[in-house]
């Protein structure tokens, strides 16, 4: 088919509904995406912030206890200095003695004999026998720490375990001690109370953290005193103060952050307080994996399903941009059947009219001239009757492509006016160009090869009318003078070019 110059007006806008669907759905997907993830951001962070909060609770609570607990082994203690240094109990017998000695002792559970050193360590009195056993214990940290400084206070050994064949020997215990002072501040002997570290397991097993994570008590150096559950055998006594997060942990007394434990190399959440003004340091240690396991739940689902309704989202909007395009290019191909001749390919005369309207309108408000070529084949009635009318129609395309190729900017237009009538608008074109137009289709009519050996060539008639852009002119009367010079071309004897200014 003959290149139609119909088609200027529906290139160029085709793509932007397209365009504005997709961008559309990415710009929703982005936001969808964008907002999915903020929420599971700030409940990432509300997942750390509780786990944080009920951390911290479990340690105050722990502190706490620990904390009573320890004042009744220093009201113990206080309570058998006291009664040691009342020079009336020399006299007494060594049952009465006993009864003074340790009546203000309490009876906090877990907690082992109370025991009164003298000055060289040996035990002079035992809450658990009237009689003491001989035994000395000058060796011990807590006898040396008071022995050579007078203001320690309270002191709480390292974790021991006892010498005697006593049945719990097994059993780890720490002691909490006091220095006896002369009125003149002289070193004259040790109160010392020892206590089963199986106190923090009872404890501990009352509080419910979840299976992976761990609690811990620790003392000033960073020695185990109590861990559940145990993450490595006989953790208990062992040193871990230089172990990174044990020297955090006793650098910023209490707190809380999260590191990789040096113990399982997991992931755990580390909240710890200092006891009191005690020397010990109580930890709770989460397991990253249990904090955020629920949160881990929630992500997967709510990115599946987000995934999904992105691609949904997508895939419904390149489903439609499909159909747009079918659409469009349905439309596109209806407006180029409703605006072409059906016959040549050329524009038909419904187009020819737009155009003329058009083109007038530009030219009346630019004032600059435009030709109209009223193109008519000649003799085209004896053709058909010398070839029949299917060579006719064939001779009839061969023209429109002839008159087609011969005009070339892209304002110009060649129409199918009706029978074997063509015209051409030519805007922005003065008689001159218009005449230059017009001889070069007449001479390549003339020159085509003839038709089936046909003796006479096929020729046509042209008239040209020109407008000068005057406002007075109308664009019937430029149609009507073309017309008139198109019937001047054959009555002059037809193949020729007749001009005529509007
Ligand atoms: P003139 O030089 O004076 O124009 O002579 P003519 O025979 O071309 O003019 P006329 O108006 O007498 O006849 C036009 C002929 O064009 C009539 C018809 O046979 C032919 N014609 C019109 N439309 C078509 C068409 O679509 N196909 C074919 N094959 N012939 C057509
Ligand atoms: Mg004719
Ligand atoms: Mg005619």
């Amino acid at each position: 088919m003959t290149p139609s110059r119909t088609d200027f007006h529906m290139t160029g806008t085709t793509r932007r509904p397209e365009f504005m669907l997709i961008l559309g759905s990415s710009l929703t997907v982005i936001a969808i995406l964008a907002i999915v993830t903020f929420l599971l951001i700030r409940e990432h962070a509300n997942a750390m912030q509780s786990a944080t909060r009920s951390a911290t609770n479990i340690v105050q609570l722990i502190d706490a206890d620990v904390l009573r607990n320890v004042e009744l082994y220093d009201l113990s203690l206080q309570g058998l200095i006291a009664a040691a240094q009342r020079d009336d109990l020399k006299q007494v017998s060594p049952e009465i003695r006993h009864l003074v000695l340790f009546d203000r002792s309490s009876t906090a559970r877990f907690k082992g004999d109370l025991l009164l050193l003298d000055r060289y360590g040996n035990v002079i009195a035992d809450s658990s026998l009237v009689e003491p056993k001989p035994g000395n214990f000058a060796d011990r940290d807590y006898f040396l720490a008071h022995a050579f400084n007078s203001d320690t206070g309270m002191f709480i050994s390292r974790p021991f375990k006892p010498r005697c064949e006593c049945s719990d020997s097994n059993q780890w215990r720490i002691s909490f001690s006091r220095r006896i002072s002369s009125p003149a501040g002289d070193f004259l002997g040790v109160a010392v109370a020892s206590m089963r570290l199986a106190y923090f397991d009872e404890l501990f097993n009352s509080l419910n953290i979840g299976t992976d994570s761990t609690l811990n008590v620790l003392d000033k150096d960073g020695i185990m005193l109590a861990q559940k559950p145990m993450l490595e055998n006989d953790s208990i006594g062992k040193n871990y103060g230089s172990r990174p997060n044990v020297i955090r942990i006793m650098r910023e007394g209490s707190g809380s952050f999260s590191s990789v434990s040096s113990m399982d190399q997991r992931e755990r959440l580390y909240t710890f307080s200092r006891v009191g003004n005690l020397p010990l340091t109580v930890s709770v240690a989460l397991s990253m994996d249990e904090v955020f396991a629920a949160w881990k739940r929630t992500a997967y689902v709510i990115s599946g399903a987000t995934g999904v309704l992105c691609i949904g989202l997508m895939w419904l909007t390149l489903l439609l941009c499909r159909e747009l395009r079918l659409r469009q290019h349905a439309e596109s191909e209806l407006a180029q059947l409703a605006a072409t001749d059906s016959l040549t390919g050329v524009a038909n005369r419904r187009t020819l009219d737009q155009v003329l309207q058009r083109e007038w309108a530009r030219a009346q408000r630019s004032g600059k001239p435009m030709s109209v070529l009223m193109i008519d084949a000649d003799h085209f009635k004896a053709f058909n009757d010398r070839h029949g009318h299917q060579r006719g129609d064939d001779a009839l395309r061969i023209l429109a492509k002839v008159i087609n190729e011969n005009i070339r900017r892209p304002g110009d237009l060649a129409a199918r006016y009706g029978g074997e009538e063509f015209s051409t608008v030519l805007p922005e074109t003065d008689t001159a160009g218009a005449l230059r137009i017009a001889e070069n289709i007449r001479t390549a009519v003339e020159r085509l090869p003839p038709f089936e050996n046909d003796e006479s060539p096929m020729t046509v008639s042209i008239g040209l009318s020109t407008s000068t852009g005057h406002p007075a002119q109308s664009l019937e009367n430029l149609l009507y003078t073309a017309d008139k010079a198109l019937y001047q071309a054959k009555r002059a004897g037809r193949n020729r070019v007749i001009s005529a200014q509007a």
